[in-house]
């Protein structure tokens, strides 16, 4: 008999997260490694949201929750849905989760049957496709070119679908190409799934207050002739810098949320109460939220303009997320020999392109969301490097 689920042990790592574990270890050993591997804000969780959380706590608000998140929660993510994404879902529809990431893997597990296909648009958040592999899927990429600017086309869609496709995953703003979703694009995403009426598409919007320059996101569930098959998924990691609280959430049509709640039944039981209290106080943080966006897009501009003055590095300004997604035509180096090289020649830590699918040939991913100082040391130890390739 084999000793494991064929599923899991065909799986290839989290590439941010042994890159983020990497740069962690050598800054352990004491050297001087400047880490834009993980998609991580450097801010603190604003106050508020802390103090709400320990008086909570304090006044013993520690036991099992039962539900799919507390109905206040869930009421207040349904008004901000409405309200800010114009998606209308109601509160029996949400279910509040450990992190974004566990909100996609529920509803993949969920939805796929073995063989069963999801299209994905690559280049792609690394953690798509071995979810959908360890569900027993197919993962089918739609390549966007990078010549391009990865902007959706409706004929790399339709080259791709079958009759065993199931889902199709989006992710805007986009990690890793800092791309939003136009208005167009959502157009061509509502009529490919008004051509195939069998397919459901799941929406992650984990970066969704991260945008730039007055750009704007689209919610494909804003848009009424499918609202019905849209998943939406959404969390406070990024927008509220609250990755270690482990929250997000899912609003997914009912019989969909019917059937995902019963896996959470059975694998979760219950987000901590005290941390969805928070999450509460989280929504109305405002203030805070933009004061870390236009942190994230003073430094995205200086950080620019430092990478783009470097011979061989053509950096795109993100349109949203906070990333740097950097094409380096130096040298023959593939973006994993690009990484080490970069690692031992500047002490900076990125994420290889290709670990993000064919899409991210000669690109590396550098995280922004990282203190100015650094930003500009590294792009000042990466000119030094790669000026002698
Ligand atoms: N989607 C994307 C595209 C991400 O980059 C992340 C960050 N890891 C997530 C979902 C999940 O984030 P979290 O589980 O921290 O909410
Ligand atoms: N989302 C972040 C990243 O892409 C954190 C690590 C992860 O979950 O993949 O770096």
């Amino acid at each position: 008999m084999e000793q494991f689920n064929r599923n899991i042990t065909g799986l290839t790592p989290s590439a941010s997260i042994e890159f983020m574990a990497k740069a962690k270890a050598l800054q352990a050993q004491g050297l001087d490694v400047i880490n834009l591997a993980g998609g991580e804000p450097d801010f603190d969780t604003p106050a508020p949201i802390i103090e709400e959380a320990c008086r909570q706590m304090r006044a013993g608000f520690t036991h099992y929750t039962v539900g799919q998140g507390l109905p206040e929660l869930r009421a207040r993510i349904a008004r901000k849905l409405l309200e800010e994404n114009a998606a209308p879902y109601d509160a029996d529809e949400i279910i509040v989760t450990p992190g974004g990431k566990n909100a996609i893997y529920l509803a993949i597990s969920t939805l796929l049957n073995p063989g069963d296909e999801v299209l994905y648009l690559d280049p792609a958040w690394v953690s798509y496709v071995p979810m959908i592999e360890a569900a027993g899927g197919k993962a089918v990429p739609v390549v966007l070119r990078y010549e391009k600017g990865y902007r959706i086309e409706s004929a790399a869609l339709e080259a791709a679908v079958t009759e065993r496709t199931k889902l199709l995953i989006v992710n805007y703003p986009n990690n890793p190409t800092g791309k939003v979703l136009t208005r167009p694009e959502a157009k061509i995403l509502e009529q490919f799934l008004l051509r195939h009426k069998d397919v459901i598409l799941l929406s992650d919007e984990i970066y969704e207050r991260i945008v730039f320059d007055g750009n704007t996101t689209v919610s494909p569930a804003s848009f009424p002739a499918i609202r019905d098959r849209v998943i939406t998924v959404n969390g406070f990691s990024k927008s509220v810098a609250m990755t270690g609280w482990r929250l997000g959430y899912l609003a997914a049509p009912r019989p969909i949320a019917r059937q995902t709640y019963k896996l959470y039944q059975h694998s979760i039981t219950c987000v901590s109460g005290f941390i969805q209290k928070a999450a509460v106080v989280a929504l109305d943080c405002a203030a805070e939220i933009e004061a870390m966006r236009a942190s994230y897009a003073h430094r995205r501009e200086l950080f620019f303009a430092a990478l783009n003055a470097i011979d061989g590095v053509e950096a795109m300004a993100p349109e949203g997320a906070f990333y740097a997604w950097v094409r380096i035509e130096k040298g023959d180096m593939d973006s994993f020999a690009l990484c080490n090289y970069l690692l031992e020649e500047a002490m900076v830590v990125g994420v290889p392109g290709e670990s993000y699918g064919s899409g991210g040939a000669k690109c590396v991913r550098f995280s922004f969301a990282t203190a100015l100082e650094d930003l500009l040391e590294a792009a000042r130890r990466m000119k030094t490097a790669l000026d002698k390739l």
